[in-house]
């Protein structure tokens, strides 16, 4: 047995993977169905099953969306300063229970055990954030004359579903359910087949932290058994789905039949922009962080590199160097790059890179699969750059979701903003300058959610965030996150 093989037998007695859940998580307990069929979940580092969990079906659905509905009223009615009290606690609990949630999540996902600590302060931080935000939903009093008083006030929407992706498992969901719970919705959490053990664990301590049966519920499957009934359930009042484009448009086609609340979190294919002016020791390590981080699985990477032609050579010479000394390897040994989710994915991201190999584009690092000499069996692909001279390019176009960066080279700033804003996608930009024109000028016209001025994810909990264009929109994180969750009524009495 390896050294790492060892320490990974450890990391797995210690993460407590034989105790995993079973079944859903509905109505304050986990419940295995009686004609149960199970699926595994694999440890991407590895290439190999670790646990099975349930692959629930429709009536799974119907059990969690009328537990959910028969929470809701009495939830709505909890003072907000109580319902902010016990999200504390859930905040607080995920960091008592972080370093087990941080362990399962690294298993299930990939990533790298320091990404997957990150992610566990992460989500107490935005159960914390929105606990303070529970009794701060403030409506308006809007001036009409003595006669009148108008005012609004910010009701909960109701049953919110929420449909979740495998790249960020604990993070995407709570991003939805901590404003959910916030607004006095309930919850029905669906999340991806491929990473569903956080979702369960964090509803186990959302339980324990008083939050009231049924006010949270987890159903794991396939999107096919699970999703779509969720989906199309008359009785859920918002959908909130994290995914992909194509399934994002499914899921709003569904909701449309009903006339269901939809908010939709997709892909992104994000400009990185480095002008002439820009300090490269700081703007090379950035550009590295934001497509390398999770292995390039994260919608708001940023993976497309802009830079000014002054500067490409200086720019490709340093990133190739800095590239060489990247290590990959299996989330717990923390090595630079961890792996990619899925068989599927890995393929998926070999193929995009082939295909650019074979359209002529320039191979500056990396472009193919690595094999560790540890765990040669697991999927990693090495973190790559090709650079595409036309900017129709699918390499430029197409989200690859992986760690390849498309490197693109602009002859001015108006080219930058032009080329920055040449996808369908709109999920985030970034700019590196000291210019603060040019960088108030990129952000203003340059289309996407959210802009970062010379540092890449620099957005906090506090910050709203979400797309435009083919990257979706509604807003997650932030009071606008919470708004999500409102429904706004406005009332006006006639003073007699
Ligand atoms: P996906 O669309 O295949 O799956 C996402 C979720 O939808 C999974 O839980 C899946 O089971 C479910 N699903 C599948 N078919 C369904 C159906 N017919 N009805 C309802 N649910 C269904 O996406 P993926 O490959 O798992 O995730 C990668 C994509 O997610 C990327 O495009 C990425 O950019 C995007 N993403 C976006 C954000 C964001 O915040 N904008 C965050 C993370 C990931």
């Amino acid at each position: 047995m390896s050294d790492l093989e060892k320490r990974l037998a450890q990391a797995r007695a210690e993460a407590g993977l034989a105790d995993l859940p079973h079944g859903h998580f509905i109505d304050g307990g986990f419940h295995v169905p009686p004609a149960l069929e199970e699926m595994e979940s694999y440890d991407p580092g590895l290439g190999r099953p670790f646990a099975t969990f349930a692959n629930g079906t429709a009536d799974d659905v119907d059990r969690a969306v009328l537990s959910a509905r028969k929470a809701q009223r009495a939830w709505a009615r909890t003072a907000p300063v109580e319902r902010g009290r016990v999200l504390r606690r859930i905040s607080d609990l995920i960091l008592s229970e972080g370093r087990r949630l941080a362990l399962v999540e690294m298993f299930d996902a990939g990533k790298r055990l320091g990404e997957a600590e990150g992610d566990v302060r992460s989500a107490a931080r935005t159960f914390e954030y929105y606990a303070g935000a529970a009794d701060k939903l403030e409506g308006a009093q809007i001036p009409v004359g003595n006669d009148y008083l108008a005012y609004t006030v910010h009701e909960p929407v109701g049953v919110v579903a929420q449909i979740i992706p495998w790249n960020y498992p604990l993070t995407s969901a709570v991003r939805g359910v901590a404003p959910a719970l916030a607004a006095g919705c309930s919850v029905v959490l669906k999340p991806a087949e491929q990473t569903p053990f956080t979702a369960l664990l964090l509803a186990e301590i959302c339980s324990r932290a008083g939050l009231p049966d049924g006010v949270f519920n987890v159903v794991t499957g396939t999107g096919a058994r699970v999703g779509g009934p969720l989906t199309a359930h008359p009785d859920i009042d918002h959908i909130t789905f994290t995914g992909s484009v194509p399934t994002g448009s499914r899921v709003m086609a569904e909701a449309a039949r009903n006339i269901t609340r939809v908010t939709l979190e997709l892909g992104g294919k994000s400009p990185h922009v480095l002008l002439a002016d820009c300090d490269l020791d700081r703007a090379i390590p950035d550009v590295m962080g934001a497509i390398f981080e999770n292995a390039g699985q994260i919608c708001s990477a940023g993976s497309r590199l802009i830079v000014e032609r002054s500067i490409r050579d200086a720019v490709a010479e340093r990133l190739a160097k800095a590239m060489a000394g990247l290590k990959t390897g299996h989330g717990y040994a923390n090595l630079d790059v961890g792996a990619v989710n899925s068989r599927e994915q890995l393929k998926r991201i070999e193929d995009h890179v082939e295909r650019a190999k074979s359209r002529g584009d320039a191979l500056i690092a990396g472009g193919s699969r690595v094999e560790p000499e540890e765990t040669p069996d697991g999927w990693y692909f090495a973190p790559t750059v090709i650079e595409a001279s036309d900017p129709k390019d699918p390499i430029v176009q197409e989200e690859v979701f992986g760690p390849v960066l498309a490197l693109q080279v602009a002859e001015d700033f108006d080219h930058a903003v032009a080329l920055a804003d040449g996808t369908d996608y709109a999920l985030a930009g970034a700019i590196h300058t000291r210019d603060l024109t040019k960088a108030v000028r990129f952000a203003r016209e340059v289309d996407a959610g959210q802009i970062y001025v010379n540092e890449y994810f620099a957005a906090p909990v506090e910050v709203p965030f979400g797309g435009n264009g083919k990257s979706g929109f509604g807003r997650a994180k932030g009071l606008e996150g919470l708004k999500t969750y409102c429904k706004l009524k406005s009332v006006t009495m006639k003073l007699v």
